[in-house]
């Protein structure tokens, strides 16, 4: 019963103020997400300077091995571990368009790079989807977080800027050793990007094949220079 449910919602939203996403608790107004689940999050905090892969707390030099040799983006920020209760923020938003997922983990992230001394980028650049699946599923969460952090950030989005051009079967799918080729050549940048200082944005980093890929064609756009943003690393 959706409409009841969304009633239901609705009235308690005006009683008690919003409900949180993970404990159904009352949360602040403005987070959607209470401060005991906040604080129990996987945040992740020593992370690859270049790629935000998870690495120990001890390491001197915050550099992955594929970053030594080629470093992914200039700098990389990913607010959390993709794991539980991560995870399913995200599954639920992909594939049941929970849309206040999107509020959710758009804010967490927001908070951690306004936290950050990062440079504040030109342009946020969600990663796109392919149009057939942007058709399927309505929309593009890596977009709903970039909106959510465009505001905090004071930086625009460049939402046209690039196209999936290729039809790429979805990374999850794949193994490892094929996920590299699938995406390679997978996106076309469309806006003239020289000189730019330019962050891609995306819900999570696996492999991280997709954002080098994305990262390569911007570079060929004339980007000077690109950083990643991610609510969740794996
Ligand atoms: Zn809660
Ligand atoms: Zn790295």
């Amino acid at each position: 019963m959706p409409f009841l449910y969304r009633w239901s919602k609705t009235v308690q939203t005006h009683l008690f103020g919003p409900a949180c996403v993970l404990c159904h608790g009352t949360a602040p107004l403005t987070h959607d997400l209470c401060a005991d689940c906040q604080a129990d999050l996987p945040w992740l905090d020593a992370a690859c300077h270049h790629c935000a892969l998870a690495m120990p707390t001890a390491a001197t030099e915050r550099v992955c091995r594929d970053c030594r040799r080629r470093p992914l983006a200039e700098q990389a920020l990913a607010a959390l571990h993709y794991r539980a209760p991560v995870d399913w923020l995200i599954t639920r938003l992909k594939f049941n368009a929970r849309m206040p997922h999107a509020r959710v983990l758009g804010d967490l992230l927001a908070e951690r790079i306004v936290a950050s001394d990062l440079d504040r980028p030109d342009w946020l650049v969600p990663v796109p989807l392919h149009a057939r699946n942007l058709r399927e599923r309505g929309f593009n969460q890596a977009e709903r977080i970039a909106r959510r952090i465009a505001g905090p950030l004071d930086t625009p989005l460049a939402v046209h800027a690039v196209q999936r051009g290729r039809n790429t079967q979805r990374q999850s799918t794949l193994a490892a050793s094929a996920r590299r080729a699938n995406v390679r050549d997978a996106f076309v940048c469309h806006q003239d990007l020289t000189g730019a200082h330019v962050a891609i944005v995306d819900d999570v980093v696996t492999t991280g094949h997709t954002a080098r890929a994305l990262a390569a064609c911007l570079r060929r756009a004339g980007a000077l220079r690109v950083d990643l943003y991610a609510v969740a690393r794996a």
